[in-house]
């Protein structure tokens, strides 16, 4: 909507940073749209400069800059039987409620502007959040072929999240309004620290320092319902008036970092690309199923009869596994001293290990441990049942597959690597099929695809374009602005 500062050169810059295969352009547009203010709001007195948005774009990079009259948005006038209306679902909440047909006027003119532009990305900054779920489930919704990138909050050096209405704030209103992330950042600390958040108090607390709360609310930031703050990230926003302006800020609670969940059946290229993600984004790599080799190898080593209960879980009482990741990122396994990282990639331990992976006891203790490693998040976890058993409460969830003969081609190119014997293509079909049933009937925490996962179907996919689109799924569950804090 123009009136541009350093948070709008910060999405301009985010853009003209898009990796794309051809030299991208970033195009601005602006355009104060007159069907999101309501009656008795500020459109008039909008700020407009045209002359100094077109400064600032130009030194941040723009290629371009779209600020078009309101015939060339809405020929026929505002014609409101051509516009569209946001879900209810996404509007109960937060600015929803306070701003009646508000979102409706940002779908409908967002509607007009993409549908004429056509971009490949669109950049949208976090500060309006509630705005940024509704663009990305109207793209969604309408099949655009637009990718949504958002940029975290841009904040001045005491806090203040910059917003066009900030230079209605005199000098003294200013210094009030530096409270509102002060007291939210409290909040978030406390979070972190697991203490609970009372947004009573906190209503008070902002209204203490003079400003008047419209809404303090808890929701979970994709859905917009409210929630508690738990272990998953949760979405603390407030709007307040400080004088005249309505400003509206947020954080981001949670009392652990991001935990990725990868499940998928055997040789869908889980570990390359796990690891290359969890490089990428500075998190730990858990290979849960280097923990299953690992007991195998143990078991097969000291000849105990796969059927022997009672012989496995005495092995398992004096357990003593250790994943360990180097700089490189690469895993070592080590058991009960033993550097096996080799070993267990072995044609032997691959024939047994689905056997061994349906007993209780050995899943009991392996997920014992592996929710313990993750007891603070930060990491990027594969295997079978990580999304359904171990970290039922992952932020995201992904299930990484491929056709069995895919999967079977990718298993003989990594035996040849490993200068094992590679069987006949159709065998080693044949026994990922063998897995994928063994693995998916089992009792115990089958391979499944968990409810709330999504479905990543690799073939023909090369390992970096996979990793390119499990970043796309992080972004889209993690906000940008959760990032520095986890990566502290
Ligand atoms: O991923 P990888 O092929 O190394 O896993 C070996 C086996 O370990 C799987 O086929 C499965 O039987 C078992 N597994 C499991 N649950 C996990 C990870 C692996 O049952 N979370």
């Amino acid at each position: 909507m123009g009136s541009l500062h350093d948070g709008h050169s910060q999405l301009i810059k985010a853009a003209s940073n898009i990796k794309t295969n051809i030299p991208g352009e970033v195009l601005v547009s602006i355009f104060v749209n007159p069907l999101q203010f309501g009656p008795n709001e500020d459109f008039e007195d909008y700020p407009r400069d045209l002359q100094k948005d077109y400064d600032i774009a130009k030194l941040s990079g723009v290629t371009a800059l779209w600020a078009p009259s309101k015939e060339e948005v809405f020929p026929k006038g505002n014609s409101y039987k051509w516009n569209l209306k946001a879900p209810p679902h996404l509007t109960k909440h937060l600015c929803g409620p306070r701003r009646k047909g508000h979102f409706d006027g940002v779908v409908s003119v967002m509607t007009r502007l993409l549908t004429l532009i056509c971009p490949d990305f669109l950049v949208l900054g976090e500060k309006d959040w509630q705005q940024l779920i509704i663009l990305r489930e109207l793209i969604k919704e309408l099949r655009l072929p637009i990718k949504v990138r958002s940029v975290a909050t841009v904040r001045d050096d005491q806090g203040l999240a910059l917003s066009s209405r900030n230079q209605f704030l005199n000098r003294y209103q200013r210094t009030q309004a530096h409270a509102i992330s002060y007291l939210l950042g409290l909040a978030r600390e406390k979070a972190h620290l697991g203490i609970e958040i009372d947004l009573n108090k906190l209503h008070l607390d902002l209204e203490k320092k003079g400003l008047q709360v419209e809404y303090i609310e808890t929701v979970d930031p994709f859905s917009l319902q409210p929630i508690k703050p738990g272990r998953e990230i949760c979405l603390l926003a407030t709007a307040v008036h400080c004088g005249k302006t309505r400003l509206i800020d947020h954080t981001f609670l949670m009392n652990r970092k991001p935990i990725i969940a990868i499940d998928g059946p055997a040789g869908a290229g889980k570990s390359t690309v796990t690891q290359a993600l969890a490089k990428k984004l500075g998190l730990i790599y858990l290979d849960t199923g280097a923990m299953y080799r690992a007991v195998t190898w143990l078991i097969q080593s000291r000849e105990i009869n796969p059927e022997d209960i009672s012989e496995i879980s005495k092995a398992l009482k004096s357990l003593d596994l250790v994943l360990e990741c180097s700089n490189s990122g690469e895993q070592s396994v080590r058991i009960n001293g033993q550097d096996v990282t080799k070993k267990i990639r072995s044609p032997k331990v691959t024939a047994m290990v689905s056997k061994i992976a349906t007993n209780e006891a050995v899943r009991q203790a392996l997920t014992t441990q592996q929710q313990k490693m993750g007891t603070n998040g930060g990491l990027v976890a594969e295997g079978r049942d990580i999304g359904t058993a171990v970290f039922p409460d992952a932020d995201v969830k992904i299930f990484l597959t491929a056709t069995p003969l895919e999967r079977a081609n990718r298993r003989a190119l990594d035996l040849r690597n490993q200068g094992y014997k590679v069987p006949d293509i159709k065998e080693i079909e044949c026994q990922i099929k063998e897995r994928d049933y063994i693995d998916s009937t089992r009792s115990i925490s089958p391979l499944v695809k968990a409810q709330d996962a999504t479905e990543l179907i690799t073939d023909g996919m090369s390992i970096e374009e996979v990793v390119e689109a499990l970043l796309e799924l992080f972004r889209l569950k993690v906000p940008e602005e959760v990032w520095p804090i986890y990566q502290e």
